[in-house]
């Protein structure tokens, strides 16, 4: 289907409020960027950069909490190690991350990926926090205290796969390949489709999957989900930090190859109200106790700990506090209600699941449901360290 010409008339926009807040809300009835011809750039990648100069994007969580910037500059001298990146700034009042008056926020580079869309040379991608003017993280940066919580927590060797669940939408907020005025049938046949009338833009999904692995990030599997244009990528298993910066730059790299496709990304957790699957991002976590052997009775251990501080994690699983649960954790389409805390063998209808394999092992792992997709992994892997490790 060619979607650059079905949506040229109004359509039926599917408007969330936050799509307003963030001034979304007159979307265009088609993408300008899917008109361009991606192939003339690829003339100009192949020119060699100086050998001493090095492309750096640098990339940093806004302050939506869930919504990705970044910019670029130029490094003289190619980098040795995270410390060679320098410090640098940006204008918060225009990220929801600062006053006018009082406007620079600092960005403290934390990680360096490979830059898939400069392949070839030393561009890197600086994954950064961001800091107040008096050097205080931002709200939005969850990252400084997850970071004092693995540390603390190290001994442990705490390490984490998320499932990011992500739906695509054409330029009129209406999921990718939908029907403009109507419906695709029931939900059945999407999940891990194959052909052209159950999955959509498999060309995007494979573009990032590859770009991903390029850039560093171990991506350990994707697959397509049960409402159309929905699909799912796993970061992990990744100890400490490295899991939720990687599923950071995923998000990056994921919105970046969709605006070069015309297609929009949403983490919405509900993106279509209804019938319809809405969007998570579990967590599976372990420690090294659960992974030795009879590591189940610490699993049941961190489980009964986890019953005990639902609101804590409920909180911390989307950036409103769980307003954003609230329209997904219905106890409907694969979720738990978000007023009840429950864990099972092999139940996707409870908040927390063990897999069949690890009751049957005795050893493994916890999957912890009711993250959002939109959630902020920082966030996540914190409550679960500081539940279930540091007795907090
Ligand atoms: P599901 O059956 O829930 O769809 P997936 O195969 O999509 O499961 O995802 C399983 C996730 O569990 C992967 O991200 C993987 O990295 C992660 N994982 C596997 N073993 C462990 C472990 N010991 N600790 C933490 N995460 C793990
Ligand atoms: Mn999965
Ligand atoms: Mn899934
Ligand atoms: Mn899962």
């Amino acid at each position: 289907m060619n979607h650059q010409g079905v949506n040229s008339g109004p359509g039926i926009a599917h408007y969330r409020p936050d799509d307003v807040e963030n001034g979304m809300s007159t979307v265009l009835g088609y993408s300008p960027n899917a008109r361009i011809d991606k192939t003339l750039l690829e003339k100009f990648l192949r020119l060699p950069l100086p050998e001493d100069r090095v492309q750096a994007t640098y990339i940093w969580i806004d302050g939506t909490g869930e919504n990705v910037r970044a910019k670029d500059r130029t490094i003289i001298g190619v980098p040795t190690s995270i410390k060679d990146y320098p410090i640098w700034n940006f204008d918060g009042s225009s990220t929801y991350q600062a006053e006018g008056s009082n406007s620079d926020v600092y960005l403290y580079p934390v990680a360096t990926y490979k830059d898939p869309f400069r392949p070839g040379a030393n561009n890197v991608l600086v994954l950064c926090e961001t800091y107040k003017h008096n050097k205080e993280p931002t709200e939005s940066n969850k990252r400084h205290a997850c970071a004092e919580a693995m540390s603390r927590a190290a001994d442990q060797k705490p390490w984490f796969g998320i499932e990011q669940e992500y739906t695509l939408l054409d330029m009129d907020n209406r999921p990718f390949g939908w029907p403009t005025n109507g419906f695709p049938g029931p939900q059945g046949p999407y999940y891990c489709g194959v052909g052209a009338n159950r999955v959509f833009a498999r060309e995007l999904v494979e573009a990032h999957y590859r770009a991903c692995l390029y850039a560093g990030i171990d991506v350990s599997g994707t697959n397509a989900e049960v409402m159309p244009a929905q699909w799912e990528f796993q970061v992990g298993p990744g100890e400490g930090m490295k899991c939720a910066d990687d599923l950071w730059v995923a998000r990056y790299i994921l919105h970046r190859i969709a605006e070069e496709y015309g297609i929009v990304v949403t983490l919405d957790p509900k993106p279509m109200p209804g019938n319809w699957n809405g969007a998570g991002a579990h967590c599976n976590f372990s420690t090294l106790t659960m992974r030795q052997d009879n590591g189940i009775i610490e699993i049941e251990k961190a489980i009964d700990k986890l019953s005990k501080q639902h609101v804590r994690h409920i909180q911390a699983y989307d950036p409103k506090g769980g307003q954003d649960n609230m329209r997904r954790l219905t106890g409907h389409h694969e979720t738990s209600s978000i007023h009840d805390f429950s864990a099972g063998v092999a139940n996707r209808g409870a908040s927390i699941r063990i897999p069949r394999g690890v009751a049957e092992d005795k050893k493994g792992y916890l999957e912890d449901r009711r993250p959002s997709s939109n959630c902020d992994p920082y966030a996540v892997c914190n409550a679960l360290v500081r539940t279930c490790i540091l007795d907090e």
